[in-house]
């Protein structure tokens, strides 16, 4: 039986199983925790510099004037491309490069890069130093063995994926990046699992609400009106009758884990009154009447939904609060918003992706959604880029846990997939 291409990709991957471990454990060595957002040139020079000597040409692009950005803290990411023999579409990977910060609980260095047994440790590994490892020995396996094939690959490492992707993907998006002219298909290396398509997320809407009240002597509360008995008010309505309509309106988006597959809502902080005082402060609080009182929502929504929608639902509890209370008064202030996104199943690099699964891992793949966003909200609403999913080794409980880790078999099984996919996609 003749060699083909599909065979020779998977012996050089089954022949860079150290060299795929060797760059996971050098990316987890870089502690690149965001915020604030330390040692992002380091990590993007020592990308560059290995992409390099593959032949990538490689790019460093700082997000000047983007949230977080600054002297102390520049916001690097690395662009490389690597053309082929011949014009066609272009793969794209995108893996952030930011960890989150270590939290307690870690038996081992959260940035030694243990190994045991199948399992490398450390901040980062699972989310998402290991796709991002296991894309690059991806392109590098294709490139040796399909050298003559069409198109491009590129790879990115972008900042700030933790805290919102301003420095990162969106800014790219905004330099055209990620225009479907430049760029045909993206994968996202998030920690999904191997044998998962994740093709999008819910939307988003944050928000504060804000209860008006006036101040007077706690003694005499009489003479004021207390915003957070207000607020209780509100938080009453929400209970009676706002979170049993969400938990009723369920998505057909593959969204995991199942609790997630209706609109949710929550409560993320709550402050009334008088301002919290220093650790250590030994005096007494002020008797004062609440005026003030603040809620942060978090909304995740669906793709049925409509955002304006979601807004007037809120409002219209609002307004039911305020029938039964005269002095009502509140304020809703708009935060932050993402709107849904999904790829379609049949999509190039949905189709392909699943193809690939099935010959590495001999299954058929699951399609999700994830209950949170990720980047994949820039490339589609800045970049406007629809042919993109999230798909990586891992395993996405880890993520951000205590003792964190990713598996070697794992990052190597989806390394082979995605090399299958660039053969599918660029094959000469
Ligand atoms: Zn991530």
């Amino acid at each position: 039986m003749p060699d083909t291409a599909d065979d020779r990709i998977i012996r050089e991957i089954d022949q860079r199983r150290d060299a795929l471990v060797a760059l996971t454990q050098d990316l987890i060595r870089i502690p690149t925790l965001n915020p604030p957002g330390h040692n992002y040139l380091e990590i993007c020079e020592y990308l560059a510099d290995r992409l390099g000597r593959q032949g990538f040409f490689v790019e460093l692009i700082r997000a000047e004037g983007a949230p977080g950005d600054s002297v102390a803290h520049p916001r690097w990411n690395l662009v490389a491309r690597r053309d082929g023999s011949g014009p066609g579409d272009c793969v794209h990977f995108n893996g952030h490069h930011d960890v989150v910060e270590v939290g307690h609980g870690w038996t081992r260095d959260p940035f030694g890069a243990e190994i045991e047994d199948d399992r490398i440790f450390g901040r980062g590994s699972c989310d998402m130093k290991g796709g991002l490892a296991a894309s690059i020995v991806a392109a590098e396996a294709f490139i040796a063995a399909c050298p003559d094939f069409r198109g491009a690959i590129e790879i990115s490492a972008t900042a700030d994926e933790e805290t919102g992707g301003y420095g990162g993907v969106a800014y790219l998006a905004q330099q055209g990046r990620f225009d479907p002219a430049r760029v045909q298909h993206v994968i996202i290396p998030e920690p999904l699992h191997k044998d998962r398509i994740c093709l999008g997320h819910r939307g988003v809407w944050w928000a504060e609400i804000e209860t008006k009240g006036r101040i007077a002597h706690g003694s005499m509360p009489f003479l004021g009106d207390s915003a957070i008995r207000h607020m209780g008010a509100v938080l009453a309505e929400m209970e009676a009758t706002l979170f049993p309509l969400l938990a009723t309106r369920r998505t057909e988006m593959p969204v995991i884990p199942e609790g997630a597959r209706q609109s949710t809502l929550n409560i993320n902080s709550i402050h009334g009154g008088e301002k919290e005082q220093e650790d250590g402060y030994t005096g007494f609080p002020a008797p004062c009447v609440p005026d003030r009182c603040r809620i942060v929502i978090d909304r995740r929504y669906l793709i049925e939904e409509d955002l304006a929608e979601v807004k007037r639902e809120l409002t219209a509890m609002l307004e039911n609060v305020r029938a039964a209370r005269p002095s009502f008064q509140y304020e809703v202030r708009d935060l932050f918003e993402v709107r849904p996104t999904m790829t379609d199943k049949d999509a190039p690099v949905v189709r392909t992706t699943a193809a690939a699964i099935e010959k590495v891992l001999g299954k058929h793949a699951d399609y999700v959604v994830s209950p949170g966003t990720y980047d994949q909200k820039h490339i589609d609403r800045i970049g406007r880029l629809r042919n993109c999913i999230a798909y990586g080794p891992g395993i996405l409980d880890l993520a951000h846990q205590p003792d964190e880790w990713v598996g070697i078999t794992d990052m190597e099984d989806s390394a082979k997939v995605m090399a299958l996919v660039l053969a599918e996609l660029l094959e000469p």
